[in-house]
């Protein structure tokens, strides 16, 4: 078939192409994309969307941004990629040194996974091979919280949440975990952080690392809650010996206020993981930060090897970019943009909270949640935003946006009024 009009790439598309989450033989519509520029995607029948979703929280400066075209085409000059194994370049040692100049100090050793989820795989690996040099052999389980999210690839599924996770058919095969209940937090400050206590008294000798998304869980359900939790983890991770890992794949680089969510509990992990805006949205690249006593961890056996090499491990191009991605993000007023996008979308959706359909409308950051009672008819609401001239993908229950920084008040306006128009309108909900 010639893929000469737009009907010819759709229709062979959904013949032969998966896309995420998604059957192959009965896949809803997709819209074909012809470019994107700032915060507008332009559709190929000329329809233009004013973005909501950064591309799954990447995109945090916008789309064709300028700054970063001419970071990825001054590296195109020199190479676009070379093996990392036996040699080194520029932006790579570029990105460690900020990567280790912005996080939090003990963090100093950088290890370029391809994506989030490797970059989660290596974290893992990273803490269970700390345990097992260091003579603790039994220590090969993960301690984590329910309605998390870590990843598609067989270690980080196996953190995510056991039952609303996007994998329990593959259960037989994962590593068991141990999971504790979700985060929560009362008006007084007190957590339930002592259920997750009682697993880890009993199980801590076979727990080598607690891994958990600080503040925000993403895909696991857009859960949000408060620091006093992560410091009571801090405390109890070194009490039992234990490894705390924190994926900031999706929290990380402002989204949630600060540069990392940690830093609202003034904690440090001992493993980082980084990725989606590392790169500004423009390739795939992560990354697994560690602190010392990880790396010395390691060592103590004597080999100190850490079994991982990905082929295209700390891509230039990618780490050219995310260079310039940071310094765009740091020389910007990102922190008084995120907090007024915060208040506009608190102010903005919380009239969707009158709406039947509606349960909770919360609000962290430029990530805005409207939560509803049952889950969305997919194809019949993607179909209404689009109409709407706005591109926001629910899942499930939740309708969720999280812009680009960059978005002006019209446009984000543009978004919650659309998300509060098509939730009146439809029922937003399966008849089933
Ligand atoms: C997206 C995400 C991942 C996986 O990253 P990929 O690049 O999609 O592999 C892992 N953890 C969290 C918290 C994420 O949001």
């Amino acid at each position: 078939m010639p893929l000469k009009s737009t009907q010819n790439l759709l229709d062979y598309d959904r013949e032969h192409i998966w896309h995420p989450y998604t059957s192959m033989r009965n896949p809803l519509p997709v819209y074909a994309v012809e470019s994107a520029s700032g915060v507008t995607i332009k559709l190929a029948d000329g329809r233009e969307l004013i973005d909501a979703m950064s591309s799954w929280w990447a995109a945090i400066h916008g789309y064709n941004h300028p700054v970063l075209n001419q970071a990825i085409e001054q590296q195109l000059q020199s190479m676009s990629h070379i093996m990392f194994g036996g040699l080194t370049h520029r932006p790579a040692v570029e990105l460690a040194k900020i990567l280790i100049d912005i996080t939090a100090e003990p963090l100093q050793h950088v290890f370029f996974a391809d994506s989030g989820s490797v970059s989660v795989e290596v974290a893992i690996k990273m803490a269970v091979q700390y345990a097992y040099a260091l003579g603790n052999r039994n220590k090969q389980k993960l301690l984590t919280v329910c309605g998390g999210y870590h990843g598609d690839t067989l270690g980080g599924m196996s953190v995510c949440d056991p039952v609303n996770g996007m994998h329990t058919m593959f259960s037989d095969i994962l590593p068991q975990q141990i999971f504790a209940p979700q985060p929560e937090c009362n008006d007084d400050g007190s957590t339930n952080i002592d259920e997750l206590e009682v697993l880890l008294n009993k199980h801590q000798d076979e727990i080598c690392a607690v891994i958990i998304e600080p503040v925000v869980q993403g895909a696991g359900g857009m859960h949000f809650y408060c620091a006093q939790y992560l410091q009571q983890l801090r405390v109890l991770c070194d009490q039992y010996n234990v490894l705390l890992i924190l994926d900031e794949i999706a929290t990380g680089f402002g989204r949630t206020g600060t540069l990392f969510a940690y830093e609202q509990a003034g904690i440090v992990p001992d493993i980082l993981c980084l990725g989606k805006a590392l790169t500004g949205g423009y390739m795939t690249l992560a990354a697994t930060l560690s602190s010392k006593k990880v790396v010395d961890g390691i060592n103590a056996d004597g080999s100190g090897v850490l079994m991982h090499g990905p082929t295209f491990m700390a891509n230039p191009l990618a780490c050219a970019v995310a260079n310039a991605s940071i310094e765009l993000l740091l020389s910007s007023c990102w922190q008084n943009k995120v907090a007024q996008l915060e208040q506009q979308l608190y102010k903005e959706l919380k009239p969707c909270r009158s709406l039947p359909a509606v349960k909770e409308v919360r609000v962290k950051g430029a990530i805005g949640v409207v939560e509803l009672y049952r889950p969305v008819n997919m194809a019949v609401l993607q179909a209404a935003f689009v109409k709407q001239g706005v591109w926001i993908r629910p899942f499930n229950r939740l309708v969720y946006i999280m812009p680009p920084y960059i978005i002006q008040p019209d446009e984000l306006s543009r978004l919650t009024s659309a998300i509060y128009k098509v939730l009146s309108q439809s029922r937003g909900c399966n008849s089933s």
